[in-house]
């Protein structure tokens, strides 16, 4: 049976594309279908940060906590192009509020009554050393106190703001994470479809039989395989009973967030973690060299996964956020964009949104012995690399699955050191001198040591093609169209880059254009 898969995986966001490019790499036969585009749903709508999430403290996870905070440096290392440490400063003032129906608030409320939801400072000084000490950090700084009436953090907020402290985590571009995660396991012979949805699947003796159909054209495929993983996300439990049948009592709580863009609000490299009075916290976290990205929200999705967007009320509230530390006000047209995602979250019967458990969940249904299922709850894009090791653990009695081998092994074009950023930038520049210095450093941070061979033999600006805006070629197009699954000019525009920002509407429909014309001579 050599058409027979040994795991077909259903979703390419971070968790689908990271279980098949750990899959490949395990010498597993691997597909997986996605619906939409790439990272279309919720893997290119989060904040971005390889983090252990400092709120969580507050709740007690410190499993996941930790987990995160340890593989916040290996993911670094795996992917110094599109990962780069950032230090976040946490503006300290005596009045700020704290969620207050957290483990730790409940029991500060009976030490401490009369704190009524507020931390002493020393108290978030110890948060912040559990931080700096729980996940064994090598390359990124410890926390520190800063002055601010000195500090060019201080500068752009508020006076009354004259403490703060400062402590690390990384970014990540989000759906280029996804994308380097495909391009390796096809790299490694997995089968990625997009455009494709699954519309069924059905045990058939030992294997499943599963039901493919491609939205754009309608035509039909199958696939068999022995191992179904349903890394829908918000459609997690939607496959699970509409998709796949099967009888399960788990269920999914979709928590949207959303995020603004507005044009850049202070003038260095350093976010800021910034605390409410109604208990929330918010980051403003430089963006895109000319911008400032806020967020987000958190609060139940009653709608269906597909359809979800930032509201005019969820923006409003995080300017005002926002604008309440800083001394200029952030206008309504000062927003450039907005985006916004819906987690898919395991119901554990959390009594709020924001209270609810960010760690995963993977349950393997086998219906008595029969082929296996998993399905895919919850988890975070700093904690993909561990779930899908934790799904290979799980299917260790169904499959041969080898040893866990992705740990600090370079994704596409990260084959360089985390300090040799410059050194890269460097080589793209002798490489391509015609470049402005902007597209050097966007080709460097989305391709890393790909940009060479995407610029390989270029000599005068023209050998790139058609220009299309923004420092965008069709060199750049091809490689997208030919390497990375772009369909659309909102794939490149949106996921594959964040063009979109910069491009005019002129110009994205002239990239689409090219990109319909092309697709239709191939
Ligand atoms: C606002 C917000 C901020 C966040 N910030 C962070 C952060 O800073 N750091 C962090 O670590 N995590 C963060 N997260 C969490 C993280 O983004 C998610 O946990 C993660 O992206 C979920 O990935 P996924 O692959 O499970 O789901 P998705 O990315 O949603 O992928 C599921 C895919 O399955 C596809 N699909 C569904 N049904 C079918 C079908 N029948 N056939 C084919 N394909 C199908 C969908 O089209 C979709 O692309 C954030 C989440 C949100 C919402």
């Amino acid at each position: 049976m050599d058409d027979l898969f040994d795991l077909y995986v259903i979703g390419g966001g971070i968790n689908g594309c990271g279980i098949a490019r750990d899959a490949a790499g395990r010498d597993l036969r691997v597909g997986l279908c996605e619906m939409g585009d790439l990272a279309g749903a919720t893997s290119s709508a989060s904040t971005k940060l390889f983090h252990g999430g400092l709120r969580y403290l507050e709740y007690l996870e410190i499993n996941l906590v930790r987990k995160a905070l340890v593989e916040r440096e290996t993911l670094l290392t795996a992917m110094p192009h599109i990962s780069w440490p950032m230090r976040f400063v946490l503006p300290f003032h005596p009045e700020m509020r704290f969620e207050g129906e957290t483990p730790v608030s409940r029991m500060l409320s009976k030490v401490m009554p009369w704190m009524k939801g507020r931390r002493p400072a020393w108290l978030v000084r110890l948060g912040l050393l559990m931080y700096d000490n729980l996940g064994g950090r090598k390359i990124l700084p410890a926390t520190k106190t800063l002055d601010l009436t000195t500090d060019p953090a201080g500068a752009p907020l508020d006076d009354r703001f004259e403490t703060a402290f400062e402590y690390s985590d990384c970014w990540v571009e989000d759906s280029r994470l996804v994308v380097l995660n495909a391009r390796d396991a096809a790299e490694r012979g997995a089968e990625i479809l997009v455009r494709t949805k699954c519309v069924g699947a059905e045990r058939t003796g030992d294997h499943w039989v599963i039901e493919l159909e491609d939205v754009e054209t309608g035509e039909k495929l199958t696939r068999r395989a022995r191992c179904l993983v349903n890394a829908g996300g918000p459609w997690v439990e939607n496959i699970v009973r509409n998709t796949v049948r099967v009888n399960s009592s788990e269920g999914v709580r979709l928590v949207r967030g959303s995020h603004i863009v507005v044009k850049r609000l202070f003038d260095h490299d350093r976010a800021y973690f910034l605390q409410g009075t109604d208990g929330r916290i918010m980051f403003a976290i430089p963006y895109q060299e000319d911008f400032t990205l806020i967020g987000t929200t958190d609060k139940d999705h009653d709608g269906p996964p597909g359809e979800v967007h930032c509201t005019k009320e969820e923006a409003d509230y995080m300017r005002r956020f926002v604008a309440d530390y800083f001394k200029t006000d952030i206008a309504e047209d000062d927003i450039v964009w907005t985006y916004s995602g819906v987690r898919p979250l395991y119901d554990d019967g959390a009594k709020s949104a924001t209270a609810a458990t960010r760690d995963y969940v993977l349950s393997l249904d086998t219906a008595g012995g029969q082929a296996p299922l998993l399905n895919v709850f919850g988890g975070k894009i700093t904690t993909y690399r561990k779930l899908s090791e934790a799904a290979f653990a799980k299917l260790a009695t169904e499959l041969e699955t080898g040893e866990d081998w992705t740990a600090g092994v370079a994704l596409p074009g990260g084959d360089f050191p985390v300090d040799g950023v410059d050194a890269l930038r460097e080589r793209i520049v002798e490489a391509a001198p015609f470049l402005d210095a902007k597209t050097v450093r966007r080709l460097q941070r989305a391709y890393g040591t790909d940009a060479l061979r995407i610029l390989d033999g270029a000599t005068v600006e023209g050998d790139l093609g058609r220009h299309f805006g923004a420092g965008l070629y069709e060199r750049e197009l091809v490689w997208l169209m030919d390497r990375e699954w772009a369909r659309t000019a909102a794939d490149v525009a949106w996921r594959r880059s964040k063009l979109g920002l910069r491009l005019t509407k002129e110009e994205v429909d002239a990239i689409d254009h090219w990109m319909r014309k092309r697709r239709a001579q191939l």
